[in-house]
C-alpha cells in the first residue's frame, strides 16, 4: 500500500485520469472514478438462463451457458475503454474490466463449474503487430476473481481474415468458418471451457472457434465477452 502522501506526489508527477469524465485519479490501478464505474452498462443478465447473448447461439452452437458483462454502444464508454485496451496497449484497462465480469460470474453461480477459460485467439500476424492478444488480457482479470485456469495457445487461428465490420452475417460465416485448429485436443477432452472475446456483435467468429471446441469428445461450452452489441 502506497502512502497517501507519496500517491499524491506521484500524481502530481505522473498524473492519471478518469477516461470517463477527466476527473484526477490517485490509484493508478483504476481507469474510472467511482461516478462513472456506476454509469457503466451493466447487463446483469449472468444468472438469467436463455439470455440474450444465449439466444444468438440457438441452433448455430450448442452452448451452456453464455454471458456479457456490459451492453456496448458506439461512442460509449465502454467503446472507448474497449478501444485503449486492444490499440493503446493499456492492459490494466482490460485487467479491470476482467476483474468485474469475473465478480458477476461468481455471484451467478452457472459459471463456477467451469475448468478453464480460453481466449479467442488472434491470427499469428495479427498477434505480431498488436504485440499482445486482447482476449487474454480480459482472462487474466477474470481468473484473479474467480480462480477460473487460462489455457493459451492450444486453439490457434489458421486463417488472416480481412475485418467483418462491414459484412453480412453469411459473409461473415464464410469468412472465418476454417479459421481455427486446437493443437492438442486431447488435453481438452471432457472439459468445460469458457470461450473468451472482447466485443460480441454477431457471434460468427465465437461459433466457428466454438464449433472446433465442440468437436472435441465430451466438451461443454461456455461463451462469455466483455460487451455485447445489441443494436
Ligand atoms: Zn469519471
Amino acid at each position: 500500500m502506497i502512502p497517501f502522501a507519496l500517491n499524491e506526489l506521484c500524481h502530481l508527477f505522473f498524473p492519471h485520469y478518469c477516461h470517463g469524465c477527466g476527473v484526477g485519479l490517485y490509484d493508478r490501478k483504476l481507469p474510472l472514478c467511482a461516478s462513472c464505474l456506476n454509469t457503466l452498462p451493466r447487463t446483469q443478465f449472468a444468472a438469467i438462463p436463455n439470455n440474450p447473448i444465449e439466444r444468438i447461439f440457438i441452433g448455430r452452437l450448442n452452448i451452456i451457458a453464455g454471458f456479457s458483462e456490459f451492453y456496448f454502444s458506439k461512442s460509449g464508454l465502454i467503446q472507448a475503454l474497449i478501444h485503449q485496451l486492444k490499440y493503446h496497449h493499456n492492459s490494466s484497462i482490460g485487467i479491470f474490466l476482467g476483474n468485474l465480469t469475473g465478480y458477476s460470474l461468481l455471484h451467478s453461480k452457472r459459471f463456477n463449474q467451469f475448468d478453464a477459460l480460453i481466449p479467442l485467439p488472434l491470427h499469428t500476424d495479427k498477434m505480431y503487430k498488436r504485440g499482445y492478444n486482447q482476449a487474454e488480457i480480459i482472462c487474466t482479470g477474470i481468473a484473479e476473481k474467480t480462480g477460473i485456469p487460462v489455457i493459451k495457445n492450444n486453439v490457434q487461428r489458421i486463417r488472416y481474415t480481412s475485418t467483418q465490420t462491414k459484412k453480412t452475417r453469411i459473409e461473415r460465416w464464410e469468412n472465418v468458418k476454417d479459421s481455427f485448429v486446437v493443437k492438442n485436443p486431447a488435453s481438452l477432452a471432457y472439459k468445460k471451457l469458457i470461450l473468451v472475446d472482447d466485443v460480441l456483435t454477431t457471434g460468427a467468429t465465437l461459433e466457428a472457434c466454438g464449433s472446433v471446441l465442440l468437436k472435441i469428445p465430451g466438451v461443454s461450452l461456455g461463451i462469455l465477452t466483455l460487451a455485447y452489441a445489441n443494436k
